[in-house]
């Protein structure tokens, strides 16, 4: 039955059993199952015949699987080389989908960007994973046209969070330079194998929508990362020490970007950080 469908929770199983595999908790290996979320999926990354998907964490291949079925090519990347023989027999037929064995954090992203023409992510990965990858993304990409993962639901309500909120954070205000973020469905533990301790929530990245341009890109990474320097400081105080300048220097810059001094940076939207980072920028300091 090599070329069996392979989506139901079942057949994995039996497939994972006879290969030997062991579930590695250092990889944060949960694996989906359900056909019906499988292909919700693959409607919430927007895939359709001309699109090009990137995806991080093949597993045992259910998601892979679906997004073949409706993408021009897959290229997924898995870290775990035990998977060789499973994933052989569950993406047999898959001729579109490629599989690469490394770790994604190892890659270059510019030189896959230029192999891969425009694409979109879609990921399911571990936790302590999802987090860095969403903000290199937002960073570095050039020809990512969005991200749909799965991620914790508190790490959701951090990346649409609104300023002033304990959830806003320089994940948020990067995210937002670069698109709309929304939650497209919560995800109950009971739909993974093994269950995880957590709910989780795929959330949609859209790089097309929204969004806003500034100068250098460094300037923003940067006066982001100032503004969050230490939460409880004034943003006058982390542009200080930051940057190095005095408080005369740090004020006289505030008063430029029309900011009221004394206020924190975790208050200021994104494209208010984008406006300073401009500021900072023009002015040489950073
Ligand atoms: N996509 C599959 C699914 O939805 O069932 C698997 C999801 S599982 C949560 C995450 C997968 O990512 C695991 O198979 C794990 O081995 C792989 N993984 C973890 N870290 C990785 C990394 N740095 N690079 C590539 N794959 C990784």
């Amino acid at each position: 039955m090599r070329n069996a469908p392979f989506y139901h929770g079942e057949k994995m199983e039996e497939v994972l059993k006879k290969h030997g595999f062991v579930f590695k908790k250092r990889y944060g290996q949960n694996f989906l199952t359900d056909p019906n979320l499988l292909r919700a999926i693959v409607s919430d990354a927007g895939v359709t015949k001309e699109t090009t998907v990137l995806e991080i964490g093949t597993g045992a291949g259910a998601l892979t699987r679906a997004l073949s079925e409706r993408a021009a090519r897959v290229v997924s990347y898995e870290i775990d080389k035990s998977l060789k023989p499973v994933l052989a027999e569950t993406l047999s037929g898959c001729d579109n989908t490629e599989v690469v064995f490394r770790d994604f954090a190892g890659e270059d992203l510019a030189a896959l960007e230029r192999e891969l023409g425009a694409y979109t992510v879609v990921a399911n990965l571990p936790y302590y994973v999802t987090t860095p990858l969403i903000l290199r993304f937002a960073e570095e990409s050039k020809t990512c046209t969005g991200l749909t993962v799965m991620v914790q639901e508190e790490v959701a309500l951090r990346l649409g969070a609104k300023e002033g909120t304990a959830d806003y954070g320089a994940i948020t205000a990067a995210v937002a330079r670069r698109g709309i973020c929304e939650i497209t469905r919560k995800v109950s533990g009971t739909m993974f194998t093994p269950r995880p301790n957590v709910d989780s929530a795929v959330v949609r990245i859209d790089f097309s929508r929204g969004g806003f341009p500034v100068e250098s890109e460094k300037a923003f990474r940067e006066t982001v990362r100032c503004a969050f320097l230490s939460r409880r400081k004034t943003l006058e105080n982390n542009l200080m020490g930051a940057f190095h300048l005095s408080r005369g220097r740090a004020g006289e810059l505030l008063e430029k970007a029309g900011i009221a001094s004394g206020i924190r940076g975790e208050t200021l939207s994104p494209r208010a950080l984008g406006a300073l980072s401009d500021l900072l920028f023009r002015e040489g300091i950073v």
